[in-house]
Order: structure tokens, then C-alpha cells, then sequence
């Protein structure tokens, strides 16, 4: 054996033996090997292994006798082989490994991806439990339509239940053919529906229907509709939510008809007659036609609300709004035109009504009407157990010769009212251009006053007032004068109403208070220490929070007892709030003045009331004097009013003596004072000093009355 032989042979024993080691227990003695290099040793093995082999293959079995160094290309051949191989299934081996790996990876990505799947299911189903429990919660309707075939995909309860159909009725059918199937809209559904507007343009929609359906009558419903749309933005589905506004509506309705309408007679209120003025005006300038502005004034129902309380009040001013629509209404056979806009009534507040009237062709067709509704008022009403009698004053501004504003028409339309007041009410007026005069009058006056007040210009006239029995003078009751340096001795009905229109009447009250009561500690002084002053109270003294105050510093100031000072108040004063009356008067009587009713018989008393305020005197107003001697009835008014007051423990004043013949009839029906020319004229302070002089107190010879 050549050496060479002998080293093949020895590596072959070699690599056999490594080969051993790489065997199990072998290779457990590898491991005694560093890490590092055992794959190193592996290598180195197998190459001694193959080259052996190779060797051994040639010169052992094929026999082939190769010499060196043939045999050493052989055996590296074999070697660069048993490389390749050892590549081959290296790679072989490492793709398996990463294959199996690959392998594993992907289970458990799919395990995981299985349990994703699982946990998004189920989120999915929670998420669509809790939208679908949403959507029945709420109360409008939600219907999901699909845009191919617009059929109903889905429902919440709402709709079922506003529809009372089952789900299976209503998915898959055409949306429009089960809402229309309950539910008639009032109006043809137009092109601005958003049933269409979402699906042409992808937009959300919303729009009102007024919807009549058979259960619950007309409603109203908004619909919104919603697109849902795809990634790519088409139009999928369309969300269409109804939802019924019927009460909101009804809310603004109520809201609206607050806000525009009076709610004591359900007449437009002063806010919407502008609107409806505004309206007139523009149609009339327009069509070149005229039109005309009414207010209307109830005469004394201040007097019936304060006498017969506000109930009362409340429930004639709703059948005055009754009586004037109707008598527009039959009125309408007045117009010879038809306006759309029609003749209009409204309620500016208190007792004053307004009419429009657009059909008219004549300035003298608001006559008619303003006629029509006079005599429709004239009937006497029945409330709550009263029969009361009540007229109107109307003025008229016509459009566009008293005004072409309207401003402007409601100011004329104002004063001419007042004039028909000031003529004796119960009529109507024309606005005409001397109105405009007398309001302007009215302002000099009230300016004129101002200044008489402080030139000193007013003076006092006083009138006796005598027992009918003996003609003796009890009291004086003081008149106010304005001793004009122009127009000369002004009588007080000319501007004491012109006062009381401003906060002039308290200072011309005020002096006339001090000065009464000046003169009469003067009358006292000169030994007349029986007599007593009247002095006249306006009601709007009369409701002046301090009166009791002004009226104690000014009996304090002049020194005067108070039981020598007689208040005379009107019937509405006292009327006017019975309850804080009582409280004022009771205060005043706590400074021992007396107090009469001025004027009785003229206005409203309620005798209940007269029962129970502390009063001391009734003033029968002169026009129940005048006539008794010749009108039974006037003595029967006259009778009944002296057994009432008796029973109430009043005196009795007669107004307006102006003849013996009255003075024996009031006599005869105990009477017990009186006050009137025959006994004598107002005079001014010095008059009436020498009138006290001359007759001792006593007029017994001044009228020769027995
Ligand atoms: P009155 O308080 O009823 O006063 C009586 C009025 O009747 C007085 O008119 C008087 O002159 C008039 N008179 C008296 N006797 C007769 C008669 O026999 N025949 C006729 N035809 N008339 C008679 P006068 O002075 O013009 O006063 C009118 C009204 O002016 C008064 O009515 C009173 O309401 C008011 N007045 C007068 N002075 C004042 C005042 O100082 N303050 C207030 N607030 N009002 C006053
Ligand atoms: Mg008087
Ligand atoms: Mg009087």
C-alpha cells in the first residue's frame, strides 16, 4: 500500500468516525465542541469523508490507477462535489426550515386573524344592536332607502309604528308608497322635495309638509333627508327622517297669534293693525284708490269698568268686538269694490278699536260703515246680570287727503274722534284740517295756564250752600276763574279738562285748596264761624298718592280745622277703586274733613259701595233738579235718591236751585240743602263778604223763599 493509500484509508476511518460522532450520542460529544466551530469540524469531515471516498471509489472499486497527483484532483473533485451536495442540501434543509417557519407564521397569523375576524363580528353586532336600539328610541321616523329601485332597506320603530306596519310589510317596498299610504300630504309634493334634491345632487335635504291623514287629522312633518355614499362618492343610500312637528307648529301658531292678536276679543292687536296699515297704504298707493282709518272710542267705559267692575268691563269690550265685526261684515253691502286685502278690525288696547276700510270707492262710504256700527251698538247689552248702555265715538281720517302716512292717519283719525267726543260722543267725525287748529289750541292753552299760574291770574268764586229749611248759609263751595288779561273771567270747564290732561291740575288743585281755606279762616274771623268750604277735587288729585299729606300741610299752613273743609269728589273717583277710596277717604275723615259726591246721578255708584265708604253729602247733579217741576219722573229719580241716602245716613245737596217753584218742591221732599242761582251767583271773595255781611249768614230775605 502506497502512502497515499494509507492516508485515504486513515482519513476514512477518519470521516467514518466523525461521521459516527455526528450521530446522536455523537453528537452529544460534539457539543463538546465550542459552538462556533462545529459546523466547522462538520465540514471539514464530510470533505475528508468524500475525498476519501472518491479516492477509495477510483482506486478501490473501479480500480482505476491513478497516479498523484491525479489522485489529489479526484479526491478535491470529489471534494468540490460533496461541497455542491453539502450546498444543495444545506439549501434544501434551509428552505424546508424556512418553510415550516413560513408555515407557523401563517397559522398563527390566521389563528389570529380568525380571532380578529371574530372580535369585529362581534363589535359589529354589538354596534348594530346598539344603532338599531337607538334608532327605535327615537321618536322621528328613519327610513333607509336604497337609491337604485328607492326601496325601503330599513326602518326603525317610529316608523312602523307611525305607518302601524310590520317590518316585512314595508322593506323592499317603494318608500312614497307606504308613506303616502297613511298620510296625505295637503299639498302636491313639489320638485324642491328632498326625497329627489338628495339623490340628483348628493346634498342633505330638508323641507315641510303639511300631511292630512285619516287618524289624527292634519299635521306637519320636516323631513331630512341624509346621503350615505360610497368611497367612491356615489349615492348609496338615502336616510330620510321624518319627524313630526304638529305641536312645534301649533306652539308657533299660538306664539304668532300672541304676539298679533288681542286676547280679550281675538281682534288683531295694535302690532299687527301697523302691519295691516302698512299693507293698506301700499295696496291703496298702487292701485290709486282711497282708503280709511276708523278708531273707535267707547264713551264712559272707564265709568262701567270702575262701577261695575272689570269682569263686566272685560265682557263688554268682547261684545262691542263681536257687534263691530258684524256690522263690518253687514257693512260689506257699504262696498261697491271688492279688496282682497278686505276691511279690517283691530283692538289697539283699553276701550279704542281701529277699522281699515279698503273697500271704498266715496269718502262717504266710511260714513255708512261708521252709521252701521253706531246703531249696532246702540242696543243695550246684558252682562253678567247688568243691562248696560253703551255708545262709541268715531273719527275718520280718509287716504290720502287727511294724510298719506300712517302716522300721519292715525293722529287725524285721533283728534277727529276726540272731537266727536268733545260735540257730546255717540257720533262720528270727519278729520278736518280746523282739528288740527283746536289740538294746537289746546297746547296754548295748557301754556297759557302755566304762566296764569304764576302771573297770579286765577281767582276764586264761591257759591252758598243753604239749609232749604231756613235758607241759612252752611257752606261755600269755592269755583275756580281765570281772569284772562284777554279773553277776560275764563270759566273752569274752558281749561280745568286742558289741566287735568298734564300735571297742571295738581298745582291749580294746590292753590285752590290754600286759597279756599285762606278765605275762609278770613270768613271765620269776621264772625260767620258756621260756615264751611266745598272745594272741588279732580279725580286725578283724588288718586295722587300724597293727597292726605298735601292736604294736612295745607289746613296746618293756613291754620283751618279740618271739620271746616269739605272735599267734593266725582262719582268715578270714588268708583274708580272703591277699596283704596275707603282708605283715603277714612284717612281724611281721620282729619275731620267731610266728604260729598259731586255731580250724583251722573255716573256709576255701586250701592254696595256707597254702603260701606265714609261719606258725609250726595250732590245731586242739576240736571235732575231742572226738570222737577216738570217731569214726574225727574221727582221720582229725586225721591229715591233722598230715601237712599237717608237709609245711609247722607245729606242731600241740590244742585242748580234756580227757582222758587224748585225750592218748594225740594221742600216738600226734605231736601235738607241746596245750592243755586236763586240763592245766589259764584262771588268773588269780596261779594261773597259782603254778601255774609249783609244777610247775617241767612238768604231767607235775599230769595223771599218761605
Ligand atoms: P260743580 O262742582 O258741579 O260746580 C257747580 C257748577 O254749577 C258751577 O259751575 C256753578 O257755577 C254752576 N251752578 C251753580 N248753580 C247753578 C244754577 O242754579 N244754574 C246753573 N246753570 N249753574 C249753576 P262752574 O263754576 O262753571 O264750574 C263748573 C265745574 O267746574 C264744577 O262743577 C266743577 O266740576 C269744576 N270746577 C270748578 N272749580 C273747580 C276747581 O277748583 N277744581 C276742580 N277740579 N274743578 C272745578
Ligand atoms: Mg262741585
Ligand atoms: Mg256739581
Amino acid at each position: 500500500m502506497n502512502p497515499v493509500t494509507i492516508l485515504a484509508v486513515i482519513l476514512v476511518l477518519a470521516g467514518f468516525i466523525f461521521l459516527m460522532l455526528s450521530l446522536r450520542p455523537v453528537r452529544q460529544a460534539m457539543d463538546l465542541v465550542p459552538a462556533a466551530f462545529q459546523l466547522q469540524w462538520r465540514i471539514l469531515g464530510l470533505l475528508i469523508l468524500f475525498f476519501c471516498l472518491g479516492y477509495l471509489f477510483f482506486d478501490l472499486i473501479l480500480l482505476t490507477d491513478i497516479t498523484f497527483p491525479l489522485e489529489l484532483v479526484t479526491g478535491l473533485v470529489f471534494a468540490g462535489g460533496a461541497i455542491f451536495v453539502f450546498i444543495v442540501i444545506n439549501i434544501c434543509h434551509n428552505s424546508l426550515d424556512w418553510f415550516r417557519q413560513t408555515d407557523r407564521k401563517l397559522r398563527i397569523l390566521n389563528d389570529t386573524l380568525e380571532k380578529q375576524v371574530e372580535r369585529r363580528t362581534r363589535a359589529l353586532e354589538r354596534s348594530s344592536q346598539f344603532l338599531k336600539t337607538v334608532l327605535d328610541s327615537l321618536q322621528d321616523s328613519i327610513a333607509i332607502i336604497n337609491v337604485d329601485d328607492h326601496t325601503i332597506d330599513n326602518v326603525n320603530a317610529s316608523f312602523l309604528e307611525e305607518f302601524g306596519l310590520s317590518e316585512k310589510e314595508v322593506v323592499g317596498r317603494p318608500c312614497y308608497e307606504v308613506t303616502h299610504q297613511r298620510r296625505t300630504p295637503c299639498a302636491p309634493p313639489d320638485d324642491e322635495c328632498p326625497m329627489s334634491h338628495t339623490l340628483e345632487s348628493g346634498e342633505p335635504a330638508m323641507c315641510e309638509h303639511r300631511h292630512r291623514s285619516e287618524a289624527d287629522g292634519h299635521h306637519y312633518v320636516e323631513i331630512h333627508t341624509v346621503p350615505v355614499k360610497n368611497s367612491d362618492g356615489r349615492v348609496r343610500q338615502v336616510v330620510h327622517i321624518s319627524r313630526n312637528i304638529t305641536k312645534r307648529k301649533q306652539d308657533e301658531l299660538r306664539i304668532r297669534h300672541m304676539a298679533y292678536y288681542d286676547s280679550l276679543t281675538g281682534l288683531p292687536n295694535r302690532t299687527y293693525y301697523r302691519k295691516l296699515l302698512a299693507r293698506s297704504l301700499d295696496h291703496a298707493r298702487r292701485h290709486d284708490r282711497i282708503m280709511a282709518t276708523m278708531i273707535i272710542d267707547l264713551d264712559s267705559f272707564k265709568r262701567i269698568n270702575d262701577t261695575l267692575g272689570h269682569a263686566v268691563g272685560d265682557s263688554l269690550l268682547k261684545s262691542v268686538a263681536k257687534r263691530l265685526r258684524f256690522a263690518l261684515r253687514s257693512s260689506d253691502c257699504v262696498a261697491r269694490f271688492r279688496s282682497d286685502l278686505g276691511n279690517t278690525i283691530s283692538r289697539l288696547g283699553g276701550d279704542e278699536f281701529i277699522i281699515l276700510l279698503n273697500e271704498m270707492t266715496r269718502v262717504q262710504d266710511a260714513a255708512m260703515v261708521a252709521d252701521r256700527l253706531l246703531s249696532e251698538l246702540a242696543a243695550p247689552f246684558f252682562l253678567e246680570g247688568h243691562e248696560v248702555v253703551v255708545t262709541a265715538s268715531i273719527g275718520i281720517a280718509v287716504f290720502p287727503a287727511d294724510g298719506d302716512d300712517a302716522d300721519t292717519l292715525f293722529k287725524n283719525a285721533d283728534l277727529a274722534m276726540y272731537h266727536a267726543k268733545s260735540l257730546g260722543k255717540n257720533k262720528y267725525q270727519y278729520y278736518t284740517e280746523s282739528m288740527n287748529v283746536s289740538a294746537r289750541e289746546r297746547l296754548t292753552v295748557e301754556n297759557d295756564l302755566r304762566r296764569a299760574l304764576a302771573r297770579n291770574e286765577l281767582v276764586l268764586y264761591y257759591q252758598p250752600q243753604v239749609s232749604m229749611k231756613t235758607l241759612e248759609i252752611r257752606g261755600l263751595e269755592a269755583l275756580v276763574r281765570w281772569q284772562h288779561p284777554r279773553r277776560g273771567l275764563v270759566p273752569p270747564l274752558e281749561f280745568i279738562p286742558v289741566a287735568e290732561q298734564s300735571e297742571l291740575i295738581h298745582l291749580v288743585g294746590e292753590w285752590v285748596l290754600h286759597t279756599a281755606c285762606r278765605q275762609l279762616r278770613k270768613i271765620h274771623a269776621a264772625g260767620h264761624r258756621q260756615v264751611r268750604m266745598a272745594v272741588n277735587l279732580s279725580n286725578h288729585q283724588f288718586t295722587r298718592e300724597d293727597l292726605v299729606e298735601k292736604i294736612s300741610s295745607v289746613l296746618a299752613a293756613t291754620g283751618l280745622e279740618g271739620r271746616f273743609l269739605e272735599l267734593e269728589l266725582t262719582e268715578s273717583a270714588v268708583m274708580q277703586n272703591p277699596q283704596q277710596a275707603v282708605c283715603v277717604l277714612q284717612q281724611l275723615r281721620e282729619l275731620g274733613i267731610h266728604i260729598a259726591v259731586d255731580d250724583f246721578g251722573t255716573g256709576y255708584s255701586s250701592f254696595e259701595w256707597l254702603k260701606i265708604l265714609p261719606l258725609d253729602s250726595l250732590k245731586v247733579d242739576r240736571n235732575f233738579i231742572s226738570g222737577i217741576t216738570e217731569r214726574r219722573e225727574d221727582v221720582k229719580i229725586l225721591e229715591a235718591i233722598l230715601a237712599m241716602a237717608e237709609s245711609l245716613g247722607l245729606a242731600v245737596i241740590a244742585e242748580g236751585v234756580e227757582t222758587e217753584d224748585q225750592l218748594a218742591l225740594l221742600r216738600t221732599l226734605y231736601c235738607s240743602g241746596g245750592q243755586g242761582f236763586l240763592f245766589s251767583r259764584p262771588l268773588p271773595a269780596a261779594g261773597i263778604m259782603d254778601l255774609l255781611r249783609t244777610h247775617g249768614g241767612s238768604l231767607l230775605s235775599a230769595t223771599n223763599g218761605q
